[in-house]
């Protein structure tokens, strides 16, 4: 069982996943014998791409070939409005402009969409007229064009949308991740659009931040894991394929811990930190594969991300060794003059950036970057090299996309919106849904009892997916399809005449409490779904985490009542309600869960599904208590002078189900090990309720001392099995040297001899480590 693993030596990453000596398994004792855990998925999903052969020589012939203007025209990146007139769906190509950005600058690539979502056959007529285009200039080098897919193909109309990714976290199945992203890359590539600007692999740990719901949570290696799923699941094993297309992996790196929780402003990370929480989904990423990385468009420790040569070059490209190509953000580089104050002119700004490592700007909305960028290298204050080194990754990406063979490659319009991608989306919703409380049995609601639905995100689309949905802000309620029920509707479908609705509030404004109330007391049970509209980016930036203050109002109100409240809550961020948590019978987080997540939350209330989402983070009792589960004990332990100590409303890896689970024979594979040894972790888990479910099994843990002040715990692993009333399953976890690693002061990962705390469903065991 020992082994020596070389990987930690020679790799600074706490991303390199040593090869187990003996796979991680997981018993099966029927009737699942697929299940994997969390290092069995990595050591599948993490494998380097295989295009569909080496294009090193057609890059360099083509580099050769190529002028300067040609060169930096790869590297500039313009938005549609740059090449199109008219909105909505009477947006089209307009052939001077698109000769002008194409012919004149040689725009390597075309980013976004207008004001709106566009049909799949709009977008395959503006990216055929796009590459017709570039099939007329002197190198018929393709235009690459990108798109936000975030949730799904959520600029294309019709597309199938997935929860937002807080929400596939809380599914803690990167193998169900792995399935929706395929179903978005084949939904993105049937529009005949080859690249994506996601996966987002900041962590959500700053609740404020209005990006929060865009994360995978708060765990470096819960986001890890569902981060690699996404990209396999996009990419494939080889972009040219014509149902996959290539990742971005945003926004590098330490974007989503600004102080102030708004979005664009500094953060504070110490690189021994930013190594230890916001590196390893990138590491992890760039490992599997991913072809390109969007900067951070913020700061942290007074460098903006787009100047951060360390960040950018010696970190990314040598140390982790990535090999795709670097975007800017929207228009960063103007940025660093006018907001960020780093540069006195747009000049010396694009001087910066590219030398930081930039190799695409996404300019996006005039040809300045062009024009600035090849005076700068005939002024010889950029080196040609760096042009080249630039222009080589970019290439290289057009060449695996298999652009250069077909411009207009696409997916079969027979893979978009399918019932299977709708199926996909449903369990994903589903197997998001997060039981957080059910006192007295409260939930499952039978459908003999008289419910009352009433709250502001009872009966909005709009509130179930948040923004990335046919408009960047989401709020655009005519684009939303008419035939997907809202959560009432879904409630309705289910409880028919037993159901009565009354909206009590809209988000921020009463509406008629007064007639909720009184209906609360003719019904059985009260289901008051509270939370968020649609927001994203800087717009979505709030002072306050409390929940506005008529839904507590309202809920408060009808807790009066005595009748039993199940609350439902539909947010992207976990919005402070310590007032009416305490009176609610139940509380089920939906989250953000797109689409099917109206018949998800009514197939989890009325008991047709049983709940398995674990929350993904820490959710704050009070506006000031934030904290993340992996904090140091003594952040919580306070008591000494009668301070308060800080106590999370819902932990971090908590869900009910409504079976019951059992922990039993947590066994290590030895009790002292040297730090190169590997451990194998078993525990058994047993179905002890009535029905069936699922559970996920996390594994956390504590380093009980170490040079640095060590966290209480941190998860290194998790499985979710799904077992029938009455069965155990006994899974075995293989613990790897990284795994008992932590980044010391000299900003590289140490293993420090002593004694660890493993723990597992509530049973916990030590070993110690020579
Ligand atoms: C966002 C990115 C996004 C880009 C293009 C920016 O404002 O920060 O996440 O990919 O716009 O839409």
């Amino acid at each position: 069982m020992k082994r020596i693993c070389i990987l930690l030596m020679i790799a600074w990453s706490v991303q390199s996943f040593c090869p187990p000596a003996q796979q991680s398994l997981v018993t099966a004792q029927a009737p699942n014998p697929q299940v994997e855990d969390s290092d069995r998925f990595l050591q599948t999903a993490i494998k380097p791409p295989r295009p569909k052969r080496d294009y090193e020589r057609d890059v360099e012939s083509l580099v050769s070939r190529m002028t300067l203007e040609e060169k930096v025209g790869q590297m500039t990146q313009l938005e549609i409005g740059m090449i199109t007139t008219g909105e909505g769906n009477d947006i089209r190509v307009d052939p001077a402009k698109l000769d002008k950005a194409l012919v004149k600058y040689g725009a390597g690539s075309i980013l976004n969409v207008k004001d709106h979502a566009l049909t799949v056959d709009k977008w395959r007529e503006i990216i055929s007229d796009i590459q017709q285009a570039s099939q007329k200039t002197r190198l018929k080098i393709p235009v690459i064009y990108g798109i936000d897919t975030i949730h799904g193909a959520n600029y294309i109309q019709g597309a199938t949308l997935f929860p937002q990714e807080i929400g596939m976290a809380a599914t803690w199945n990167p193998a169900l991740m792995q399935r929706a992203s395929e179903v978005a890359a084949a939904e993105t590539r049937a529009a005949g659009i080859p690249w994506t600007f996601s996966p987002v692999l900041d962590l959500g740990r700053q609740p404020l931040w209005p990006r929060f719901y865009e994360t995978f949570g708060e765990d470096p290696y819960l986001a890890s894991v569902m981060g690699v799923a996404f990209v396999r699941g996009i990419e494939g094993n080889d972009i040219s394929a014509p149902v996959h297309v290539a990742t971005s992996l945003k926004h590098y790196m330490g974007y989503s811990f600004p102080l102030t929780g708004r979005d664009r402003t500094p953060a504070w990370v110490p690189e021994n930190y930013l190594r230890e929480y916001f590196l390893p989904t990138f590491a992890a990423a760039v490992k599997a594969g991913a072809h390109t990385v969007m900067v951070n468009s913020a700061e942290i420790n007074g460098t903006p991300g787009h100047i951060n040569h360390h960040v950018l070059t010696d970190i990314l490209r040598t140390e982790l060794g990535f090999k795709g190509f670097v975007v800017s953000d929207w228009e960063d580089i103007k940025k660093l003059v006018s907001v960020w104050k780093v540069a006195p002119n747009e000049k010396e700004a694009t001087r910066l950036a590219i030398m930081a490592g930039i190799d695409m700007s996404m300019v996006p909305s005039d040809y300045s970057f062009t024009d600035l960028l090849i005076q700068l290298v005939k002024d010889g204050k950029v080196p040609q090299s760096r042009i080249d080194e630039a222009v080589r990754y970019i290439l290289r990406v057009k060449y695996e996309l298999g652009l250069f063979d077909n411009p207009t490659l696409s997916a079969p319009a027979a893979d978009f919106a399918t019932a299977q991608g709708r199926a996909v989306s449903l369990e994903a919703a589903r197997e998001s849904m997060t039981l957080l409380k059910n006192d007295q049995g409260t939930l499952p609601l039978r459908k003999d009892q008289k419910i009352l639905v009433t709250g502001p995100t009872a009966d909005s689309l709009v509130s179930l997916n948040n923004g990335w949905t046919y408009v960047w802000q989401g709020n655009n309620r005519a684009l939303y399809p008419k035939d997907r029920p809202t959560i009432l509707g879904a409630i309705k479908a289910a409880g028919g005449n037993n159901v009565t609705y009354v909206p009590g509030t809209a988000l921020d404004k009463e509406i008629d409490i007064n007639a909720a109330v009184t209906a609360a007391r003719e019904a059985d049970v009260a289901v008051v779904c509270v939370g968020e509209g649609s927001y994203a980016e800087t717009p979505g930036n709030i002072t306050d985490l409390t929940l506005d203050e008529p839904q507590l109002r309202l809920t408060e109100a009808i807790e009066a009542t005595g009748k039993p409240v199940v609350l439902v809550l539909v947010e992207g961020r976990p919005r402070v309600l310590n007032r009416i948590a305490d009176r609610a019978r139940a509380i089920l987080m939906a989250y953000n869960p797109g689409n099917e997540g109206g018949t998800a939350v009514a197939d989890v209330l009325y008991g047709n599904y049983n709940p398995s989402g674990k929350l993904p983070y820490t959710y704050p009792r009070t506006p000031n208590g934030l904290i993340t589960y992996d904090h140091k004990l003594f952040e919580t332990e306070d008591t000494s002078f009668g301070n308060a100590a800080f106590k999370p409303q819902f932990e971090f890896g908590q869900g009910l189900s409504y079976t019951t689970f059992a922990y039993s024979d947590l066994r290590l594979g030895q009790k002292t090990i040297g730090a190169n040894d590997s451990l194998p972790v078993s525990v058994t888990v047993t179905n002890s309720g009535t029905r069936a479910g699922k559970e996920v099994v996390e594994l956390y843990l504590s380093d009980l001392v170490a040079s640095l002040s060590p966290p209480g715990k941190r998860l290194k692993r998790f499985a979710k099995v799904d077992l029938q009333a009455g069965e155990s399953r006994t899974l075995t976890f293989n613990l790897h040297p990284e795994d008992l690693s932590f980044i010391g002061s000299t900003n590289r990962p140490v293993i420090e001899p002593g004694d660890f705390e493993v723990a597992v469903g509530g049973l916990k065991d030590r070993f110690t480590v020579k």
